[in-house]
């Protein structure tokens, strides 16, 4: 939904220069609607009191042109809007059942224009402001999203978890354009040896949490990149493993 502040400058994904829109992430209709208070991470980590800055009526900015707004809105909101009411519908069964993780089969899904539609958040989340660096290096990613019915993903693989409010308190909404994952062993006379690294894009917003990277799996995340086999126009039944990831943490892939 458009905003009535103009604001001019390169659209994230076609690179256009003129006026931008609101783009909200996820969808406005994806549970995207409410108050929510934005904090940089360097002001949680050194500050100890910070108001934050309060955005009204969901969160997102202005990143995209009119046409690619409404382009990828028409083409893919509505699909992901399906998904993330199917999602609070699971989280919901299993939190009854004390579940964390299982086998879910979504009925009449369109697994592509969902894909599309995380593909296209990315782009709000990671592009710089003012710029399109990430757009003009990913040319493949552009097309993906450009051309509703173009099955190339080309480099990045991406990743989901069922990410629940959190109870009786703040439930974090994080975006990270670029955060990394050192994971060490302790041998515990104090000597540190690497395990793992990964490299990602993050956001999270329940009941999803989605991650971009270059890397082959994450953390036991679901790996959605081959929703890319389906047609636009393929409604299916399909089953996935998910699970339930739970953080009020402000650290990426927590
Ligand atoms: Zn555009």
């Amino acid at each position: 939904m458009a905003r009535k502040k103009t604001v001019n400058g390169f659209c994230r994904i076609c690179g256009k220069e003129g006026p931008l829109t609101f783009e909200h992430v996820p969808p406005q209709s994806a549970y995207n609607k409410e108050r929510a208070v934005e904090f940089r991470l360097e002001d949680k980590l050194y500050k100890t009191a910070v108001k934050g800055r309060t955005r009204q009526g969901g969160i997102g900015a202005h990143t995209l042109c009119e046409q690619c707004n409404n382009d990828t809105g028409s083409w893919y909101g509505a699909e992901y809007v399906q998904w993330a009411k199917f999602g609070f519908d699971i989280i919901h069964t299993w939190q009854k059942k004390g579940k964390t993780e299982g086998i879910v089969t979504l009925k009449s899904v369109y697994p592509l224009r969902f894909l599309k539609q995380v593909v296209t958040c990315f782009f709000s989340v990671v592009g710089e402001p003012g710029g399109t660096l990430f757009a003009s290096k990913n040319p493949g990613l552009v097309q993906f999203v450009l051309d509703r019915y173009e099955q190339e993903l080309p480099d990045y693989r991406f990743f989901l978890d069922f990410y629940p409010l959190a109870s009786g308190q703040n439930t974090s909404l994080r975006r990270y354009p670029l955060a990394a994952k050192l994971t060490v062993l302790t041998d515990g006379k104090g000597n540190i040896r690497p395990l793992e690294t990964h490299v990602l894009s993050e956001y999270t917003h329940p009941p999803l949490a989605l991650s971009m990277t270059k890397d082959k799996t994450l953390f036991g995340a679901t790996d959605i990149t081959d929703f890319k086999n389906f047609t636009y126009d393929t409604c299916c039944d399909i089953e996935l493993p998910l699970r339930i990831v739970k953080s009020t943490s402000p650290y990426p892939a927590t």
